[in-house]
């Protein structure tokens, strides 16, 4: 037990990739095993998530987390010290309670989730076990396939692409390795191909490494050019397409009409626009087609389209709304991201309803990442099957993929690559 027992937790402010405080929190137990963990941050986010608590005081431009850091120093801290660091879920109850609101906006999701994750860490680190085996057990054994944001818009780019990201899906590699460099091939291909057609200032890159070509206004010619890039490799067997949306913020409420590259349109036209993607592209999954309040237009799509419907802003990891969409066939895949909900518990509760009721889940990183590996330990722990974290290029991207790296080499002769079976790995 004294290798368990909790003996200090502390927090601090670091940066973000983005160059935004964030909370980080470090736990020790009296075996002196550490476990360390970074809090993302989300720029393009629901409404209904947990709150994160900032400063709004003039330092850091308001954006400071020194309160969430003394919530963790003076308040969780005292808390949790001689606990057991293997009782996950009994210390994210226990944080819960300590906060008393619906969405943690005593204390901040910030500071609690980061204390959440520090601890999943330190358990793992004390028990001799990769963070990933700690979290899934020992026969976690599913490599992720990567959704490989190459081309950027909506609120995490300064572009005129409406939709935030334009993804490749590698499901025809054998493993996790190859998946990611042909992958990464593409990338650079296609970064070759927009420079040539829309200049070289396409190869500035977005809040989640994806290129961001000047004066692409329409999603069909991001998908063109990722087809061609494909193409050009000689990948085509190997590749699928996929969409996050982000529909809410293409949303006017008064209006009731979403603006699509400038035209206001109304939510039947979008779907349209949907069914005819889906019928001329190779598209597999889109992520948030509709604004976030809009369950019945999700189960509409989900019937209709045929592929997989990821909810982020429409479940935000909760279990409450995740019930609420079960109930009418809104979307068949969960988007998990801790921090949205704010405990490791909590989110592995919702990751188990989804793969109950057939719902495929996606890990998913924030826009706001830290060079912090637990998200790639998350997936893998899960047999997720799938993974969101950007373009295989700014180092908090690659830290996550070459996580995976790791774990895929750790796992030998067992890795399994999920492929094309990603929302439903075997
Ligand atoms: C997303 O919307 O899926 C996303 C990763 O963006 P953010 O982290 O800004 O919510
Ligand atoms: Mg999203």
């Amino acid at each position: 037990m004294e290798r368990f027992e909790i003996k200090e937790v502390k927090a601090r402010e670091i940066l973000d990739c983005r160059g935004e405080p964030t909370v980080e929190v470090e736990v020790w137990t009296k075996g002196d095993f550490l476990g360390r963990a970074d809090v993302p941050s989300g720029r393009s986010t629901g409404k209904h998530e947990a709150l994160e608590l900032r400063d709004g005081e003039d330092r850091y431009r308001g954006k400071g987390v020194l309160k969430a850091v003394q919530n963790v120093n003076k308040i969780i801290a005292p808390a949790l010290t001689g606990r057991d660091a293997t009782k996950q879920r009994e210390i994210d109850e226990l944080m819960i309670e300590l906060d008393g609101t619906e969405n943690k906006s005593k204390l901040g999701a910030n500071s609690i989730v980061g204390v959440s994750l520090a601890v999943a860490k330190a358990a793992a680190k004390a028990s001799s076990i990769p963070l990933y085996q700690s979290i899934g057990g020992p026969h976690v054994h599913i490599l992720p396939v990567p959704f490989l944001n190459l081309i950027n818009g909506g609120k995490l780019a300064a572009t005129e692409l409406d939709f935030q990201e334009h993804i490749v899906m590698p499901v025809g590699a054998k493993t996790f390795s190859e998946a990611l460099r042909i992958g990464t091939e593409v990338y650079y291909e296609l970064g070759k191909m927009l420079a040539d057609r829309w200049g070289r200032h396409s190869l500035n890159v977005a809040d989640e490494g994806g290129y961001t070509p000047s004066g692409m206004k329409d999603p069909r010619e991001a998908f063109d050019a990722e087809l061609k890039a494909i193409e050009e490799l000689g990948y085509e067997d190997e590749f699928v397409l996929g969409l996050d949306v982000a529909a809410s913020h293409l949303y006017n409420q008064e209006k009731k009409r979403y603006v699509l590259m400038g035209k206001e349109i109304t939510r039947e036209h979008f779907m349209d626009f949907y069914e005819d993607l889906v019928s001329t592209y190779p598209v597999q999954s889109i992520e948030d087609p509709l604004e976030e309040e809009d369950f019945k237009g999700f189960a509409e799509l989900t019937r209709t389209l045929g592929i997989q419907i990821v909810g982020d802003d429409l479940f935000v990891t909760n279990v409450k709304r995740l019930n609420e969409g079960i109930k009418i066939g809104a979307a068949n895949a969960l988007l998990l991201k801790v921090n949205q909900i704010g405990t490791l518990s909590e989110a592995l509760d919702a990751a188990q309803l989804a793969f109950r009721n057939n719902y495929g889940v996606q890990v998913s990183e924030r826009s706001g990442q830290t060079e912090d590996t637990w998200l790639a330990d998350v997936t893998v722990g899960l047999n997720a099957g799938q993974i969101k974290t950007g373009a295989p290029c700014r180092s908090e991207r690659t830290a996550q993929y070459n996580q995976l790296l790791r774990i895929e080499e750790e796992l030998g002769s067992t890795a399994k690559y999920a492929g094309k079976n990603f929302r439903k790995p075997k």
